[in-house]
């Protein structure tokens, strides 16, 4: 009875299209759309064990576990089991998706248009990226274009600086 119970479950969910899957991403790996997903959607659920929030603190102190999502201040999920595909959608500072908490289950929905084949990212927040991220800070898309445009703009002051002082050798 519960094989078969088992076995329904598993076939229902084969037949349900899969609107993501794991792929290689800049870090590691992501979670990619394999359709176009609209805005608004609730996309996916990140799973795992309640722990007390509390403990979580701890945990974080010692930055041990960084798939620690915390509901509020009683609980917190620790999505750190594969099963969980949401733990591989990466932090972005322009992010397609918002996690929002209901009756203890987090959840993330799309907060606009995603193409097929795009990377899902969330904003994971300063506390994590202060405990988590390593000395080069953010890598997501957003930081790096702001990165190349801070690199471009410093590239122009001192081709600018080197041609007045060519000016001032004349
Ligand atoms: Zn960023």
């Amino acid at each position: 009875m519960a094989k078969a119970t088992v076995r329904a479950r598993q076939t229902g969910q084969k037949d349900k299209p899969k609107l993501y899957r794991v792929g290689r991403a800049r870090t590691g790996l992501g979670l990619f759309a394999t359709v176009d997903i609209p805005s608004g959607k609730l996309l996916i659920e990140y799973t795992g064990t309640r722990i007390p929030t509390r403990e979580a603190r701890e945990i974080d102190r010692r930055r041990a576990n960084k798939y620690l999502f915390e509901i509020d201040n009683r609980f917190t999920i620790d999505g750190s089991a594969r099963s969980n595909l949401a733990r591989y959608v990466n932090h972005s500072c322009d992010p397609n998706t918002e996690a929002e908490s209901n009756r203890g289950r987090m959840m993330f929905r799309t907060v606009r248009k995603i193409a097929q084949g795009e990377e899902i990212t969330l904003d994971y927040g300063e506390e994590h990226m202060e405990l988590y991220f390593g000395p080069a800070g953010c890598l997501c898309d957003a930081c790096k274009a702001a990165k190349r445009k801070a690199a471009k703009i410093k590239l122009k002051k001192a081709r600018v600086k080197r041609a007045s002082a060519r000016r001032v050798d004349r």
